[in-house]
């Protein structure tokens, strides 16, 4: 069967890591999950007091900061030096801090070099905000996740519920609204639909429902 590479793209909170991991497990293909590189930027930059806005200083570090992706037994673990960052890139202030730091032109040219050398073999899923249109432009299949601001805030406080983490979902609503403006408003790569990509609304199905989707169409093409 031919390996390909699949590439994942949406707002934030629309259900792409997690439908990206199933479909990855199921092909056995690699994950890759691109947000989670631009938030060990930010854990970084913020760990070491930078200053996210100062592009160049910035650009001088991107050389010092090692991230690799390693699965353990519960999961894709991410590590930043050597050290396990899982968690720390998945709190508020990460979240409310990524994408200036992913605005800056050096920091994404870094990573989208990092993330092709990955896509050097095919048998790939990515996720994340440029994927099907800077990083794997020749990708086989290409789908674009969307769900309404409602939909995706009451996901995450799902999600930040069982983390154990209380939150008021009228801020989740807020942030969400924000971050997606912020990303599909900046000048480098803006978060918008290859003209190619499949869009599927996930807002009333099941993430079965939109996995089953997505294998109907890469079934097409493998
Ligand atoms: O996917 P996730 O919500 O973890 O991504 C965090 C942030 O990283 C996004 O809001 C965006 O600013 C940035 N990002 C990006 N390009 C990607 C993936 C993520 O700019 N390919």
């Amino acid at each position: 069967m031919k390996k390909i590479a699949i590439a994942i793209d949406g707002p934030a909170a629309a259900g792409k890591s997690t439908v990206a991991k199933i479909v990855a497990h199921k092909m056995k293909y690699k994950y890759i999950d691109t947000g989670a590189m631009y938030r060990a930027v930010t854990f970084h930059l913020l760990d070491n007091d930078i200053d996210i806005y100062n592009e160049d200083e910035i650009s001088t570090l991107l050389s010092n900061i090692q991230i690799q992706f390693k699965q353990e037994e519960n999961g894709q673990h991410i590590f930043l030096n050597g050290k396990d960052i899982t968690d720390d890139i998945r709190t508020d202030e990460v979240t409310n801090n990524v994408s200036t730091v992913s605005s800056h032109a050096a920091v994404r040219k870094e990573m989208v070099r990092r993330q092709q050398e990955f896509v050097e073999e095919r048998g790939i899923v990515m996720d994340g905000r440029d994927i099907g249109t800077h990083v794997i432009p020749d990708a086989e299949v290409k789908f674009y996740l969307v769900a309404s601001v409602d939909e995706r805030a009451e996901r995450r406080f799902i999600e930040n519920e069982k983390r154990g983490y209380k939150t008021d979902i009228n801020q989740i609503k807020k942030e969400i609204r924000e971050r997606d403006l912020q990303d599909m408003q900046r000048e480098v790569s803006p978060l918008v639909k290859a003209d190619d990509a499949i869009e599927i609304d996930t807002t009333s199905y099941t993430i079965q429902q939109v996995a089953d989707r997505m294998y109907d169409q890469i079934n097409k093409v493998i």
